[in-house]
């Protein structure tokens, strides 16, 4: 792997030359989607020349093909967007280009980042970097194999779910879900309003936290961002951290809880006050999350008719172009997320379902929140397994949906986690440790886990 200060003594050029070149002789990952290699090379220049600098001057990177550039397509791994020319770049994005980053390219994800796998893409799925029998995870698969490959020291992922934190720990690499709403989300193609945030993956917790600290902030074009509160921080003292029982039972693979209790050793050798704790509501997390997120997709995935976006299917009636459009557009997964959520909203059901989650999602967030009255920190595997086999869940969703237990928390909470790599399975395959705080603690986390790195 990589890291931004590999980078820092050669120029833009040579640094983007290189990341291209890489990126290039690893196709059979299938990480990534394009590459922008003249706007790349042509910001590179001009850094080289002096024309700008910043904190990541001539630091390349890749961006989730769901980031809205400039330059190139943006297809959100669809077909429906597979010639889709944004016209504008994401908030995130330019952030990081203001302080000289440069976007190579945009990596592969499941389809709308609906998925767990990468397997959802329209354009074939990515291969674990360890593994290439293995799945990448998802839906940030792409991003999280080009950082574990070393093809760039970071790339941006979203995470609605677990599609940071699960890659990450797939394929051993660090990934950073934010509080809801320190980042803004305004130019990413919207998947599920109320818990879309936007996040990073690199290999060191020193990269993370300086690229979570240029992204953070306040935006006027998204009225859900916080003002910038996230101000880097080490650990003066001893934190009290909490290991969720319910997340440690028997359904978990053995050398993911081998693993795990690894690290929580780790932080009681360093100081830390360790306790198990109790979160009884876990058991409702998937319940709710698959009732709440494919509600606001259906909501949000309703622009994509062929009219105003996405490729047009061709008929004389107005109705089978809406049909025919999304018909070809749309993956398998796309559509029964649609119907499963326009289902839970119609009138009839809404009561049943939509209202019931989200009386208990509350339920789930006072949960939460009663066990950070006494604990900074909450500790949980990333996945009940390490990376499955491609092809071994995509006939089963429920099977699959089950991966997402742990990492669905967070994200109805809004609350910041992260995924560290923590050890290996007995077959060498990564296995990460999910760290989770309070909201706006997402500095605090980044430190036990900078902690947690050195002592590794
Ligand atoms: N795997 C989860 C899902 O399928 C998470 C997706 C995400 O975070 N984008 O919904």
């Amino acid at each position: 792997m990589v890291t931004i200060s590999d980078f820092a003594h050669m120029t833009a050029v040579e640094a983007v030359t290189q990341a291209i070149e890489k990126a290039r002789s690893h196709t059979d990952f299938n990480a990534i989607l394009s590459l922008n290699e003249e706007r790349a090379l042509e910001r590179a220049v001009r850094i080289d020349k002096g024309e700008f600098t910043g904190r990541l001057a001539g630091i390349p990177f890749i961006a989730k093909d769901n980031f809205l550039t400039i330059g190139g397509t943006t297809t959100a791994a669809s077909t429906m967007l597979q010639a889709f020319e944004a016209p504008l770049q994401s908030t995130a994005i330019e952030k990081l280009e203001a302080e000289g980053a440069i976007c190579i390219g945009k990596a592969n994800l499941d389809a709308f980042a609906h998925g767990g796998s990468t397997e959802n893409s329209a354009f074939g799925p990515t291969k674990n970097a360890i593994d290439l029998t293995r799945v990448a995870g998802g839906s940030s698969g792409g991003s999280a194999v080009a950082v574990a490959l070393g093809i760039v020291p970071f790339a941006l992922g979203t995470d609605t779910g677990g599609s940071i934190r699960q890659p990450a720990s797939f394929n051993g690499v660090i990934g950073v879900k934010p509080t809801y709403g320190m980042v803004s989300r305004f130019g990413v193609v919207s998947m599920a309003s109320s818990t879309d945030t936007i996040g990073v993956l690199s290999s060191t917790t020193n990269d993370a936290e300086l690229v979570m600290d240029i992204m953070s902030g306040q935006d006027s074009r998204d009225g859900t961002t916080l003002p910038d509160y996230f101000t880097p921080t080490t650990l003066e003292t001893g934190l009290r951290i909490g290991v969720v029982s319910e997340a440690m039972t028997g359904s978990v693979d053995d050398d993911v809880r081998r693993a795990v209790n690894n690290s929580v050793e780790a932080m009681a050798k360093a100081g830390h006050t360790v306790e198990r704790v109790s979160l009884s509501m876990l058991k409702y997390a998937l319940g709710i999350y698959y009732i709440v997120v494919p509600a606001e997709i259906s909501s949000n995935l309703g622009r994509y008719d062929g009219i105003r976006y996405g490729t047009r299917a061709q008929s004389e009636s107005l109705t089978e172009v809406y049909g025919l459009s999304r018909d070809k557009g749309f993956m398998p997964e796309n559509k029964r997320r649609i119907m499963i959520g326009s289902y839970v909203l119609s009138s009839g059901f809404f009561d049943a379902y939509y209202l019931k989650a989200q009386k208990a999602r509350t339920l789930l967030i006072n949960a939460l929140n009663e066990l950070f009255d006494q604990y900074d920190v909450l500790v949980m595997p990333v996945a009940p397994t390490p990376a499955f086999r491609l092809g071994e869940n995509t006939n089963d969703p429920v099977q699959m949906y089950l991966a997402d237990i742990m990492t669905v928390p967070a994200s109805l909470a809004g609350m910041p986690a992260l995924s560290i790599p923590t050890g290996t399975s007995d077959t060498g395959l990564p296995i990460g440790v999910q760290l989770i705080g309070k909201r706006k603690s997402d500095a605090l986390l980044l430190a036990l886990a900078k902690q947690l790195e050195e002592k590794r």
